[in-house]
């Protein structure tokens, strides 16, 4: 059978291994398996927002609120901007495959960094977009706006703190780099771990009304699947100017979150509490990696996330690294795919992490 063309050229999204699978291929016992490869929240769910989906269970048989409006107004209040600039997706996912449909045509142009979250690529091919990247793998701005005017881009994706890396952009820099951009250009500013760059550091915290209101062709975007501890049930937002807000809308299927999603993300949106604790003892942890990585001269990137990268030199294969973990049951996650001789761990429990150190003594 034949398909459309631009499918030739898209590799599949490997997602971090489930535990389900490790229990069939491995014969590891579920309560033995530590998952530190997809970035969720090692301390689970608000319990609020877990009690809430108990009691409103019995809801599933109806569609949900299809103008969201309780999940907008808990938005509206945390960020202060209007429910007209507010989207809800599946997933941020969904906003940036909105974004994606509503901006490109077949031979529109896209700029991102070298290394950086792998559906930006998907959905712009899928819409017969050239990919156009830097050369290094952390955002160098001065490289970005040389690609974008010599490309003319349509869409420039900008993910901060940046997935696989860890690395964040300060918030000056990308502004400055903001006022060269056209306004007919799509800027999208992926903030799916800004609750853990806010905390360590101010200068990388991006408000999406500072940014929206600096800049009406940015689109920014969260989600409830990282420090919300949420990434099951689905939920995400894109924030921006009316214009491209309504935009977006004209791509969206109606009820495309679920009623228990929308009941789950409203009560953590009430949960600050949980949000703030988990981000806390987030960092608490990383720094017993940096001591690790230190002890056992493996280099690191600095991380403003949830997750840290450990590069491992010649020696060292970081696809087989991540084979023998996972036999003994720890999931991280190998970076080969973006040409990188690393691993992304996401910071677990302590406990976790106790096994994740014993386990990499031993592979190493
Ligand atoms: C996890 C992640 C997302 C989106 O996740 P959803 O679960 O679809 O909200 C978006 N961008 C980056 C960089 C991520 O790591």
């Amino acid at each position: 059978m034949t398909f459309n063309d631009v499918l030739d050229d898209i590799k599949v999204y490997e997602a971090g291994k489930p535990i389900e699978l490790v229990v069939r291929e491995y014969g590891i016992d579920e309560k033995d398996i530590v998952k530190l490869a997809s970035n969720e929240n090692p301390y689970g769910s608000s319990p609020r927002a877990v009690e809430a989906v108990k009691r409103d269970a019995y809801k599933m048989f109806m569609y949900p609120d299809d103008s969201m409006y309780e999940l907008k107004s808990g938005l509206q209040k945390k960020f202060g901007v209007k429910r007209e600039n507010i989207i809800i997706g599946a997933g941020s996912d969904q906003v940036l495959e909105f974004a994606c449909r509503a901006k490109l045509k077949n031979g529109s142009k896209v700029l991102m960094t070298k290394i950086t979250f792998a559906m930006y690529e998907i959905y712009a091919k899928q819409m017969g977009a050239g990919i156009i990247k830097s050369s290094t793998y952390r955002h160098d701005f001065d490289e970005l706006l040389k690609l974008y005017k010599k490309e003319n881009p349509d869409i420039i994706f900008v993910c901060t703190p940046n997935n696989p890396t860890g690395d964040a952009v300060d918030r000056a820099i990308l502004f400055d780099f903001l006022q060269e951009i056209d306004e007919d250009t799509l800027v999208i500013v992926d903030g799916a771990y800004m609750e853990y760059a806010a905390f360590k550091d101010e200068s990388k915290n991006i408000e999406p009304k500072e940014l929206i209101e600096k800049f009406p062709n940015a689109l920014y975007l969260g989600t409830f699947s990282k420090a919300y501890g949420l990434g099951g049930m689905r939920v995400g937002y894109g924030v921006a100017g009316e214009e491209i807000i309504k935009a977006l809308y004209k791509m969206r299927p109606p009820f495309n979150i679920t009623i228990l999603s929308l009941i789950a993300a409203i009560e953590s949106l009430k949960d600050k509490s949980f949000v703030d604790e988990s981000v806390r003892k987030n960092f608490e942890q990383m720094q017993r990696y940096i001591d690790y990585a230190l002890k056992r001269k493996i280099e690191y990137i600095p991380s403003y996330t949830n997750f840290i990268t450990f590069i491992f030199d010649e020696e060292r294969n970081s696809k087989k690294i991540s084979q023998k973990l996972l036999e003994k049951g720890v999931i991280v996650r190998d970076l080969t795919g973006y040409s990188l001789n690393a691993i992304r761990i996401t910071i677990g429990t302590p406990e976790q992490n106790d096994r994740l150190f014993y386990a990499l003594d031993e592979v190493l």
